[in-house]
């Protein structure tokens, strides 16, 4: 586990009923005993209507990184609908860095539970599957055995609490692949196909998991509602900064004093995330970048730290809060050996469904290689950009872009250690007399 002793500047919501050293997973008894399943009492009292007003009131964001407004979300599925609507859980956590969703699983499944049924209620469904990524064996098996204690206990089932309104909810597994993270092709996956993403609009709230309405959103999304349901929409808004509600899971790594996921506002500045509950840069070194929101998220430098970590902040800033995966970078970080390990990253996800991300990310892997081991020349370091930029909103779904944004802000903000790469190298042996094509 990744959770570290909590730091004083921490706010804990989503995690205040975490045990530290943590031993087994809040299980249902020890869940309800401190208010565990009275938000959806709640919920049952409320009309629909109230319940997505609240959750509009908080300012709650998608926490898998996009930052759509939940309760806007929620509010374009279209209950009257004669189709069956449904709730489907991302817990495929695959972003580089990322590492909260398995957190939050670990510790706390029945949150993540209660955050479904709530949101069912809302949208009016009846059946929701929380999607988790192979990998995560371990938190699969929690999360079975949490669901089997709800439906014990007649929060899950044909009558939910007495209510006469049926919910049922089940794991479904991936297979290691990144591309089912996108929501579409998480969809494909669910319905037994190969995870390609699918053209949108139409947006899943419109058309998804068998062509029927269906709220997609993050883990962590889910297990903030029981809090904004039970402490109100207003309050969890206060939390963070104006259209940036409530707290989030950050998953600081890198070259750090103290790595590990901390719950903390939104809107908490990047330095005092970085020098206060990280611990500060490791060895004494000083600062060279950061990667803030999970390895899509265009690169900041050192000189650009100094911001409110919010969506809107570091959307102004040219990057984006992501995943809340947070990656450090050190002053003797090679930045050029970084973005040629992500490239290959994102080379080898590529689902190749559409062109642009198929030879993209293969091209851009390639020349990458080649300028990180001292081969490449000039005219390269021009290529990744140009690449990109061609690669930008031409894709599907967002792998394209998540590929080519941080390729040009890499290239563009370091470009004199991609050239110091070149220079080095020619030093030591003479420049090929013909280019390798790629
Ligand atoms: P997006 O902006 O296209 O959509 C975000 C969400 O809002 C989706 O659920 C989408 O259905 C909904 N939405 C957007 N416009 C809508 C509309 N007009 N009507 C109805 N619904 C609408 O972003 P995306 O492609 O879903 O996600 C990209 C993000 O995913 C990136 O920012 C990246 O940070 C993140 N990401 C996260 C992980 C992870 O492991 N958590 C992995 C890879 C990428």
């Amino acid at each position: 586990m990744l959770l570290n002793e909590p730091h004083p500047l921490e706010v804990k919501v989503l995690t205040r009923r975490y045990k530290y050293p943590q031993q087994d997973p809040i299980w249902l008894e020890q869940y309800v005993a401190d208010e565990g399943y009275d938000a959806i009492r709640k919920a049952l009292t409320m009309q629909p209507e109230e319940i997505i007003d609240e959750v509009k009131k908080s300012s709650l964001r998608g926490r898998g990184g996009a930052g759509f407004p939940t309760g806007l979300k929620w509010s374009f599925v279209d209950r009257k609908s004669p189709k069956p609507k449904y709730i489907v859980v991302n817990g495929d956590e695959g972003e580089p860095g990322t590492c909260k969703d398995r957190i939050i699983m670990g510790h706390e499944p029945h949150r993540l539970i209660e955050g479904c049924l709530v949101a069912g209620r809302a949208i009016g469904s009846n059946r929701g599957w929380v999607y988790i990524r192979g990998e995560y064996r371990e938190y699969i098996d929690i999360m079975d055995r949490a669901i089997q204690e709800a439906y014990d206990k007649g929060y899950l089932g044909d009558n939910v609490l007495g209510s006469g309104w049926a919910f049922h909810l089940s794991t479904h597994t991936g297979a290691g692949s990144y591309e089912c993270g996108e929501e579409s092709a998480l969809l494909e996956s669910l319905e037994g196909k190969r995870g390609n993403p699918r053209l949108k609009p139409p947006f899943p709230a419109t058309s998804g998991a068998f062509q029927a309405p269906t709220i997609v959103n993050n883990v962590e999304t889910y297990s903030a509602v029981p809090e904004i349901i039970l402490k109100g929409g207003e309050w969890f808004a206060g939390l963070g900064t104006p259209r940036n509600g409530g707290t989030r899971l950050v998953c600081l790594s890198g070259h750090l004093n103290r790595p590990g996921v901390y719950e903390v506002p939104l809107g908490m500045n990047m330095m005092t995330l970085i020098n206060e509950v990280g611990g500060g840069v490791w060895k004494g070194r000083k600062l060279k970048a950061v990667i803030p929101g999970g390895s899509s998220s265009p690169i900041l430098r050192a000189d650009e730290c100094d911001i409110p970590a919010d969506y809107d902040s570091l959307a102004k800033a040219g990057s984006m809060l992501g995943s809340g995966a947070t990656v450090v970078l050190d002053e003797t970080a090679d930045i050029v050996k970084v973005l040629a390990r992500l490239m290959a990253f994102y080379a080898h996800e590529s689902c190749g469904w559409c062109i642009p991300c198929r030879e993209g990310t293969t091209w851009l892997k390639k020349i990458m290689a080649r300028l990180d081991e001292g081969v490449g020349t000039k005219r390269d370091i021009d290529m990744v950009d140009q690449l990109a930029q061609g690669m930008m909103g031409r894709t599907f779904c967002a792998l394209g872009d998540a590929a080519a944004m941080p390729a040009m802000s890499y290239v563009r903000k370091f470009r004199e250690e991609f050239e110091a790469k070149i220079q080095s190298a020619q030093v030591f042996m003479p420049a090929p007399q013909t280019q390798p094509l790629v």
